[in-house]
């Protein structure tokens, strides 16, 4: 790669003190730290049924997810899951808890996702998103999801639902490492 600050080449070494390699410049000497990227996103609930944007974008185009998106900078995971649900379904939500996290460390990717209580009739389709629904657990489509992370905190509402609305905190790694 090339160095962001000079554009000369970069090459992969050990510096001190430190267990990965990283790309640093064979001019200027700068360091490039790669991070993952956080997602942001909600679980909106109204009488029981969630709410799902069917998605008009690839990947995953016409399936169902969660509203969530990039978080970006100057604003908090909870700024940013409710700008997301504003964006993607003209929602607005109060938060009831964070829900859960979900790492995906093969594409540097951490999601937060926060239960939330929907507070407006008049959510509808936006930009990114074809339909804006709310399913009644039953009702959910498990054939038309469009990512596992989406899966996994659909599956644990349902559980949690049907445990007497005893939301826990679900993380996919450490319930992997507890088994
Ligand atoms: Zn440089």
């Amino acid at each position: 790669m090339f160095c962001v600050k000079c554009g000369s080449h970069t090459k992969k070494i050990n510096i001190p003190d430190d267990i990965i390699k990283r790309d640093v410049c064979t001019v200027c000497a700068h360091v490039h730290y790669k991070n993952p990227k956080i997602i942001v996103g909600s679980l909106p609930v109204k009488n029981d049924k969630v709410l799902l944007c069917k998605r008009d974008i690839e990947p995953s185009r016409g399936r169902w997810t969660l509203p969530s998106g990039y978080m970006e900078l100057g604003e908090s995971l909870e700024e940013g899951s409710k700008r997301e649900s504003l964006e993607e379904a003209n929602l607005k939500y109060e938060i009831v808890k964070l829900y859960g996290t979900y790492s995906i460390p093969r594409i540097g990717q951490v999601l937060f996702i926060y239960l939330g209580k929907i507070m407006n009739d008049d959510y509808h389709a936006v930009a990114e998103t074809s339909e804006v629904r709310l399913f009644q657990i039953n009702e959910i489509p498990w054939e038309e999801i469009a990512f596992p992370s989406v899966d996994f905190f659909l599956k644990k509402y349902v559980e949690d639902y049907n445990d007497g609305n005893n939301f826990k905190f679900h993380t996919n790694y450490s319930e992997l490492i507890s088994t």
